[in-house]
């Protein structure tokens, strides 16, 4: 009986050899017998022979056939992520899979199904208009409903009459979708800058990298919308990723509505099962021509992918943090290479990766140095001093000042600070006592609204002790502002003003923060507290002012990554001001008003401020200039997480390549929910060396039974 080899979701670096007695195709899914439970695997390869022994090989219980296999392209490209970020290759293919096609439960298959003309058209009888509109679109080729649909407001029921009397009936639609003309609702003229960008990109011959550089409303996103429709008029789908998953419901309407013709699905974890299901499907069978998603939709079935866009290519949220550590960024770039296909980075402020490939000439760099409407300007951004000011609660009287003139001027405000919860540490004046987590190495955070001590780390929780826990003194005193703070500070300060704060606890509530959008929208708010939440893509037109507190904690931080994020971070959020016709204003306060960090941001300088780190990065031997692989490991005793490191760290060091061991430390939280975190770094001037010595170094034949440990190729937090 023939053997296949097939990936589990196991966490073993290996396939595992089944017996099979039917035909079956390399990436079908199978159910088979593991370790006494069945499971869902898929087939990666076939084999003459096995090395197990004849009478311990099983039989596969059944060939699933209730969707396409994976193909070949996908499977090579899970197949490179297993290798390159030293993950077990069985977990990785599993992982790519939407939850239910990991599951034994039979899937009902949607047939892409069409309709076709049966009956001589010229019999038709004249008075049916839309009947006729429909019978001539069919007379050039069998469409979809939906294509049909377009067509009246009526179609839809004339469908069914025409289907009904015979005149029309389903059939299956099997060459690619194609419109001879894609509409495309809106199209501005685009400025020359944009135009070559376009063009550009469309004469790629075959793979090509772009970093499309543009400043805050200079227009990618009509760069985005024009490249698109070329690619759709050739037939070709678009794989478009988008880093935040709130953002999604949003770019799907706003594509959606530059393409109205085209059928666009999204991808995310937002979505439930059956729904991420659907649009795989409709993804893998070639009928969905863009498709739109978080980082996990970068490993979507597309037959027929021809551009991939990953916009905002700097962000955070492209790099994933645990299981497959993957970078989506990353991965679509190898994909596009695999694919022969151009691929758009489009940031305002570009990873320093992705700059310094631009630079050496690696990726091709475009430049949108204007902005798209020549009557919206930059927001103006100064620094306010904290040593020199008067400070209430930690935020400025000048900056107070400015939110009273908005306020009176009927325009909104925006206050930004990273840092939920109402203090992040709670103290005892007495005796010094602080708030820390029974359970971790940080604070427990003070969330007076709901009169709670909360660790943000793992998620402990207890109440406000009434009196210090140490000696017993009557003075607890919250230390530093969060978000809550903020917000009843300036109640206290503005009684009359519609504050409204956003962080991740206002809006836990499912449909919280679209509600919120439109009450910002609909201008019923005056000032918005928030975090992140609120940098990111949204337009708010009547906010003209943004005050960001607590931005020197980035200075402080002992990630050499920091300083690169705050600044991206600082240049999105003072894109939300001013981006109608009144010019916005951004105020930071800061105790260091001279660093370059904020002199280069005064100027919406990013080549000044990106050279100079990249030149500080060259001294100091640190990305990109050298590759980085992270091992961490954690577990309830430190001895233990210790010995382990230790042990292969000295494995690392015998082998005597060319790359950097450093030595084990504690992690930045160096405990976390009761276990003790620690790393080794390890670094190397090239990939292929570093690559090579991962492969060489082979820890996963070191035992590491009570310890949970990870492997980070290019690790983002430190
Ligand atoms: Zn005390
Ligand atoms: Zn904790």
């Amino acid at each position: 009986m023939p053997i296949v080899r097939i990936a589990l979701d196991v966490p073993l670096p290996t396939l595992f050899d089944y017996e099979v007695d039917e035909p079956v195709s390399m990436g079908q899914r199978v159910l088979v017998e593991f370790r006494r439970r069945q499971q869902i695997g898929v087939v990666i390869e076939g084999a003459e022979k096995s090395d197990v022994p004849q009478d311990r090989i099983k039989q596969v219980i059944r060939v699933l056939k209730d969707c396409e296999p994976l193909s070949e392209n996908l499977l090579k490209l899970l197949k490179f992520c297993s290798d390159y970020y030293h993950y077990p290759i069985g977990p990785t293919v599993l992982s790519a899979l939407p939850t239910r096609l990991r599951a034994d439960k039979p899937i009902v298959v949607k047939k892409r199904t069409g309709l076709r003309l049966v009956r001589d058209p010229s019999m038709l009888p004249a008075r049916k208009m839309v009947a006729r509109r429909i019978i001539d679109e069919l007379a050039k080729r069998p469409c979809s409903p939906s294509e049909l649909r377009r067509l009246a407001p009526t179609a839809g029921a004339q469908m069914k009459w025409l289907e009904k009397e015979g005149w029309i009936e389903p059939c299956e639609l099997k060459e690619s979708y194609s419109t001879p003309s894609v509409q495309l609702a809106n199209a501005h003229t685009l400025t020359q800058e944009q135009q070559e960008a376009v063009d550009q990109v469309l004469q790629s011959k075959g793979f090509g990298c772009y970093l499309l550089h543009g400043i805050t409303g200079s227009g990618k996103t009509e760069v985005y919308v024009h490249l698109m429709h070329r690619i759709l008029e050739r037939g070709g789908q678009i794989l478009l990723l988008v880093p935040e998953i709130n953002l999604t419901p949003q770019l799907e309407g706003y594509f959606q509505s530059r393409f109205p013709d085209v059928p666009l699905v999204s991808l995310h974890s937002g979505l439930s099962e059956n729904a991420r299901l659907e649009n795989w499907q409709q993804a893998q069978a070639g009928e969905a021509r863009i498709v739109l998603g978080t980082r996990l939709s970068v490993f979507a079935e597309l037959p027929a992918l021809s551009l991939i866009i990953v916009d905002e290519e700097h962000d955070g949220s492209f790099k994933q943090q645990d299981g497959l550590r993957y970078s989506a960024r990353d991965v679509a770039i190898f994909r596009a290479s695999q694919g022969g296909l151009p691929i758009v980075l489009g940031s305002a402020t570009p990873s320093l990766e992705s700059y310094h490939n631009a630079q050496i000439g690696r990726y091709r760099l475009i430049k949108l140095t204007q902005r798209a409407k020549a009557e919206s300007r930059l927001p103006r951004m100064g620094c306010i001093n904290v040593n020199q000011s008067v400070m209430t609660e930690g935020v400025s009287e000048r900056l107070l000042g400015e939110i009273g003139s908005r306020i009176s001027r009927g325009e909104q405000s925006l206050i930004f600070i990273n840092r939920r919860g109402y203090a992040p540490v709670l103290m005892c004046t007495e005796c010094g006592w602080m708030s820390d987590c029974r359970h971790c190495a940080g604070k427990m955070v003070l969330h007076l609204k709901d009169r709670k001590l909360r660790c943000h780390h793992c998620g402990s929780q207890q109440s406000i002790p009434s009196s210090c826990p140490g000696c017993g003194h009557a003075g607890l005193h919250p230390v530093g502002s969060g978000t809550q703070r903020v917000e009843s500070l300036l109640q206290a300060k503005y009684p009359d003003a519609r504050i409204l704060r956003v962080d991740k606890d206002s809006t836990r509530n499912k449909h919280a923060w679209k509600q919120m959008r439109e009450q910002i929208h609909a201008n019923e708010v005056d000032i918005l507290v928030g975090t992140q939440m609120l940098a990111k893509g949204h337009d708010f037109p009547a906010l003209t002012l943004v005050g960001v507190l607590g931005a020197d904690n980035a200075l402080y931080s002992a990630d050499f990554r920091a300083a690169e994020r705050l600044f991206a971070q600082l240049m999105q959020v003072a894109g939300r001001a001013g981006r109608a016709d009144k010019p916005g204003e951004v105020q930071i306060q800061t105790a260091f008003p001279d660093h370059p960090l904020f002199r280069c941001l005064k100027h919406h300088d990013f080549d000044s401020w990106a050279s100079q780190l990249l030149s500080e990065r060259k001294m100091a031997g640190f990305p990109p200039f050298v590759f980085q692989a992270m091992l961490r490991a954690e577990g309830k005793i430190e001895s233990e997480v210790y010995a382990y490191l230790e042990k292969v760290r000295a494995l690392a060091i015998a082998l005597q390549r060319e790359v950097e061991v450093f030595g084990v430390v504690p992690a930045s939280l160096a405990r976390r929910a009761n276990h003790v975190r620690a790393q080794l770094l390890i670094q190397a001037q090239s990939r292929k060396v570093l690559q090579q010595f991962l492969r060489d170094w082979r820890i996963e034949e070191i035992p590491h039974a009570r310890l949970h440990r990870s492997l980070d190729i290019d690790p983002m937090e430190f």
